[in-house]
C-alpha cells in the first residue's frame, strides 16, 4: 500500500469464530467466503498437530515441530497461542500477517479457542466475536466421527473439552446454532452487514 493511501485506507477488522472442534466452524466459514460480500482474510495459525489428509501446510496451517512453535513463542512471535487440547498440541495466531492485513483494511477472521478469544481482546477489544454451537453434543460426536480426522483417544479428547467451551459462549457477541450451515452462514453475515 503507498504512503498516501494508508493515510486515508479504512483499517480492517478481527472477526474471532469459536466452538467446540468439529461443530463446523470452517464449513460455516467456507459458505460465507463463497458470498463475497466481505473482505474476508482468513488468518493461517500455526500448529504442532500432524496435517489430516488433504490438509496444506502454509494454507490451512502451518505445521510446526513442537521445538520451532516454542522458538516463536519465545520470540513473541504470536498474538495468541494455547494448549488447546489439555497436555496436547499447540496451536497459535501469528501476530505480523494479522497486522499486516489489518493495515490492509482486510476483515481478518481468526479461528481461534476461547482461551485464544480472551488475549486477542486485551490487543483487540473492538474484535467481533462469534460462537458457534452444535445443536446438541451427540450431533457434535457424530459430527466429529463423520469427519473421519481423530482416533478414538482425541475424539474423546475433543468432546470432553467441548463442554468447557460451550460454558463460555455468553463472552461472545453472537452465538450460532449450527443446525443449517446456510442459515448459520447467512446469520453471520448479517451480523456483519451491521458491525463492520
Ligand atoms: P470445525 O471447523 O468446527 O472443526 P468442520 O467444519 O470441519 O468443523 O465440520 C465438521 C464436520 O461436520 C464436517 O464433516 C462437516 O461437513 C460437518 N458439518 C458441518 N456443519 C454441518 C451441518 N450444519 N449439518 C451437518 N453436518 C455438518
Ligand atoms: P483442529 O485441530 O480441529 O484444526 O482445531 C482444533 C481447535 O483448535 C479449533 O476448534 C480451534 O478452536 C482451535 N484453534 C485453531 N487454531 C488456533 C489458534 O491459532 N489459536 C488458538 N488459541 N486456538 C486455535
Amino acid at each position: 500500500m503507498s504512503a498516501e493511501n494508508s493515510k486515508t485506507a479504512k483499517r480492517g477488522r478481527l472477526l474471532i469464530v469459536s466452538g467446540p472442534s468439529g461443530v463446523g466452524k470452517g464449513t460455516i466459514l467456507k459458505a460465507l467466503f463463497a458470498l463475497e460480500e466481505f473482505p474476508l482474510t482468513l488468518s493461517v495459525s500455526a500448529t504442532t498437530r500432524a496435517p489430516r489428509a488433504g490438509e496444506l501446510d502454509g494454507a490451512d496451517y502451518h505445521f510446526l515441530s513442537k521445538d520451532e512453535f516454542l522458538r516463536l513463542k519465545d520470540k513473541g512471535e504470536f498474538l495468541e497461542c494455547f494448549e488447546v487440547f489439555a497436555g496436547g498440541d499447540w496451536y497459535g495466531t501469528l501476530r505480523a500477517p494479522v497486522e499486516e492485513l489489518l493495515a490492509d483494511g482486510r476483515v481478518v477472521v481468526l479461528e481461534i479457542d476461547v482461551k485464544g478469544a480472551r488475549e486477542v481482546l486485551k490487543t483487540y477489544p473492538d474484535a467481533l466475536t462469534v460462537f458457534i454451537l452444535p445443536p446438541s453434543i451427540e450431533t457434535l460426536r457424530q459430527r466429529l466421527e463423520g469427519r473421519r480426522s481423530e482416533t478414538p483417544e482425541s475424539l474423546q479428547r475433543r468432546l470432553a473439552q467441548a463442554e468447557s467451551e460451550i460454558a463460555h459462549c455468553k463472552e461472545y457477541r453472537l452465538r450460532v446454532v449450527n443446525d443449517s450451515v446456510l442459515r448459520a452462514a447467512n446469520q453471520l453475515a448479517e451480523f456483519l452487514r451491521v458491525n463492520i
